[in-house]
């Protein structure tokens, strides 16, 4: 084993969204940070994530606008004719994705934090190996070592999968595939099945269960998976792709079973994406070893001040089990973390509730705290009240009837002062509009206080603070 070569305060694996916003606050607090990075900067959510795949939502909903213009007397073009240029789009994506990468190195230098390229390993509770891109090995010992290495796609065991592609792969793809198959109802592959089914690739849509979004209230469960069918996706409900065959023409035949009969059948593809979850990124790094506690799918069990079960290590982000896998709790996590262990606030921790989310699906969808079933299990039946309505949003008022989308809000409140412990929202603009709403959430807001903050007109929201 090489002897250690460097020392440091805080030693940061993973410069994702969590390690870099933790080491960046160490550093502002005046501890040495040494950050290791096996791929690039930015972690998922720059690289194959949040990022790209809010651009590419963007073109999926300028396309939208295309089909909607003509309702509203627009002319001087036919509908069929509008082209997208993949590989241009592609190509400008990308790089706006490298200049994101960039952006992260310089911050790191600005902050005097040492970048290494290469692969962490632990080599002992305070010590970790980086076999390092340019083919060599360093030993680093550090007082505190945060392990923030994220999570990777996972893939099905099944024949023929080296033929499809991971969410990873998604943004490889050169050509827009003129059909695909996709597979998982999860808000991944939701969310990329809508985006492609936008941009005009036939959409194969394979899901186990009856409906998309299931950890989701089931207001927005049953509205996003009549929409996607309203809007033309094929939904293989009750279905699972049994295998995949490459045919000498390129095209993919995948075989599939309908799971309520057993009876299979097939249907030829260009490409096939799976989006079917994600697992800890912690083989590499040998902490199992160490007698770090992990859960049964391998996340590490960490408290709620992200200790690990190892003295002076800690965990943020997707790699931990505290069940939010999302861009803004890994940072939250990891700054909070930096000002316990180095800016001398003791109490700092991420609280884990009424954290919001959203949904880039066709339309978006947001979601903060508790869905119905969630609430009925945790204050009873008598101790819930539920507001509720569906609506044609006026974006659509120019449209035929057979093009009109869905908007569907649902508040749930608990107890005689009917505090609002979730609000479960799908429509035109449902991401803009969540991020207010949960502020007042947090603050502890009640029915009353929504009824009293006065309506915005004519907007989809306003219908948030006039529900009876
Ligand atoms: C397709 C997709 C869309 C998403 N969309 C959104 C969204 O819209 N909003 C949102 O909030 N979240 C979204 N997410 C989730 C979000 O990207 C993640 O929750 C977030 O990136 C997690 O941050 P992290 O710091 O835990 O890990 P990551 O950002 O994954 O960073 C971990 C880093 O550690 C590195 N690493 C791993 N092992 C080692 C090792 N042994 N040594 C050195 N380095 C290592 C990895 O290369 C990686 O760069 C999306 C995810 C995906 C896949």
């Amino acid at each position: 084993m090489a002897p250690i070569q460097k020392e440091c305060d805080y030693l940061v694996l993973g410069i994702g969204s969590g390690g870099i916003a933790s080491g960046r606050r160490a550093a502002k607090y005046g501890a040495k940070v040494i950050a290791i990075e096996s791929k690039r900067m930015g972690g998922t959510c720059v690289n194959v994530g949040c990022v790209p795949k809010k651009v590419t939502w963007n073109a999926a909903a300028i396309s939208e606008t295309f089909r909607d213009a003509k309702s509203y007397g627009f002319g001087g073009f036919e509908t069929s004719k509008i082209t997208f240029d993949w590989p241009l789009f592609k190509g400008k994506r990308d790089a706006y994705v490298k200049r994101l990468n960039g952006i992260y190195e310089n911050n790191l230098n600005k902050d005097h934090i040492e970048h290494i390229a290469g692969r962490a390993s632990f080599v002992g509770k305070d010590e970790v190996e980086v076999k390092m891109h340019d083919g060599n090995t360093t030993r680093i010992r550090a007082k505190n070592i945060l392990v923030a290495t994220g999570g990777r796609p996972k893939m099905p065991e099944i024949p023929g999968i080296e033929y499809a592609i991971d969410s990873d792969g998604f943004f490889d793809l050169e050509q827009q595939p003129k059909t695909i198959a996709t597979c998982g109802a999860g808000y991944i592959g939701v969310e990329m099945t809508g985006m492609l089914h936008s941009l005009g690739t036939e959409t194969h849509f394979f899901i186990r269960g009856q409906k998309l979004l299931r950890s989701f209230d089931p207001l927005i469960q049953d509205t996003v998976t009549k929409e996607y069918e309203r809007q033309g996706i094929n939904l293989y409900k009750g279905s699972e792709i049994q295998s995949i065959e490459k045919l000498d023409n390129g095209l993919k035949r995948v075989h599939y079973k309908t799971l309520e009969t057993g009876e299979m059948s097939s249907v030829d593809v260009e490409c096939v994406l799976f989006a079917v979850g994600r697992v800890p990124e912690i083989e590499d790094l040998h902490v199992k070893e160490l007698g770090m506690n992990l859960n049964e799918r391998g996340h590490i069990i960490v408290d709620e001040y992200q200790n690990t079960s190892l003295e002076n290590v800690y965990a943020i982000g997707d790699v931990c089990d505290r069940g939010f896998e999302l861009t803004p709790v890994a940072i939250a996590a990891g700054r909070r973390l930096s000002d316990r262990l180095f800016g001398g606030k003791k109490d700092a921790k991420l609280e884990y509730n009424n954290i919001p989310s959203v949904v880039f699906a066709h339309p978006e969808i947001g979601s903060i705290g508790l869905t119905e079933p969630q609430a009925r299990k945790q204050y009873g039946d008598e101790n819930i009240k539920i507001y509720k309505t569906s609506f044609t949003a006026m974006y659509y008022a120019m449209m035929e009837p057979e093009d009109k989308g869905p908007t569907a809000y649902k508040i749930i409140c608990a107890g005689p002062d009917e505090k609002v412990v979730g609000l479960h929202i799908l429509g035109v603009g449902s991401s803009e509009i969540l991020q207010g709403f949960g502020v007042a959430i947090k603050m502890g807001a009640t029915k009353k206080d929504f009824d009293n903050c006065v309506a915005i007109h004519p907007v989809s929201a306003e219908e948030l603070v006039t529900m009876t």
